[in-house]
């Protein structure tokens, strides 16, 4: 089972927070947290920001008096242009398809009226800790992780906004390779992140580790000793996230 409350302890997921809220502005009243899965950045919002609205698909239960839950979909907010001094969304927009990611976008640029702050794994290679769902046959990547994003995507999908302000919390960003991939797929995939929350994004089934035997336990083996001595030894130390601050007030016109 995935246990949230370790997953938020763990020495990256710190830093990715940290950076998170050192990026925070300090002028800002009314805030939407878009896609605030159980509260961990709303109640940090909450301790800076008189008024915060937690929304996500599932009704939210967060309890603070700053804070108020609100159901909804990222595609189609239910708020009017301009609502918010600040709008953050983290971890969201890797989980949007990609024919509603443009939407998406649009939306958190529409209910904001100044800033707006954005958090995505950073050129993520989605064919780490993949599976195949054994009810419909098909590969998901990890986490439901449908979108990879690096600064031009970035850039088009919001490119209505000036220059942003950008850290990337964390190095060493975890890759694998194509031979390592080919056994995995080959043996269904036995290092998938089968623990995770998120169900078979092709039917909604649960994803399930397989069975192997002791010959492609061991072939699996030596694809993840090579995929290990690959990232010991690789040259590039790529971030794992990127974040963007937008302010619309530095528009120059
Ligand atoms: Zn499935």
């Amino acid at each position: 089972m995935f246990d949230i409350k370790q997953y938020r302890r763990k020495e990256a997921e710190v830093q990715r927070v940290g950076s998170l809220m050192r990026m925070l502005p300090a002028d800002a009243v009314e805030v939407l947290e878009a896609g605030c899965r159980e509260g961990y950045i709303t109640l940090k919002l909450a301790e800076k920001y008189p008024s915060v609205i937690a929304l996500d698909l599932k009704l939210p239960q967060i309890y603070h008096p700053n804070v108020t839950c609100m159901q909804g979909d990222i595609t189609v907010l239910p708020f009017k242009d301009g609502s918010f001094d600040l709008v953050v969304c983290t971890e969201v927009l890797e989980h949007i398809p990609p024919e509603k990611l443009g939407t998406a976008c649009r939306e958190l640029m529409r209910v904001s009226r100044r800033y707006l702050l954005i958090g995505v794994p950073y050129k993520q290679d989605l064919r780490v800790h993949a599976m195949k769902c054994i009810h419909c046959g098909t590969i998901n990547p990890t986490t439901g992780h449908v979108n990879t994003f690096d600064e031009d995507l970035l850039k088009d999908l919001f490119k209505d906004m000036p220059l942003g302000t950008v850290e990337y919390p964390v190095t060493g960003v975890y890759k694998t390779n194509r031979l390592s991939y080919g056994l995995y797929k080959r043996f269904g995939f036995p290092y998938g992140s089968y623990e995770q929350e998120e169900p078979c994004i092709h039917c909604g089934l649960p994803l399930k580790k397989p069975h192997l035997n002791i010959l492609a336990r061991m072939v699996c083996l030596f694809a993840k000793g090579l995929e290990f001595l690959q990232n010991k030894t690789g040259p590039s130390k790529s971030p794992v996230w990127i974040h963007i601050l937008w302010d619309t007030n530095r528009r120059d016109s």
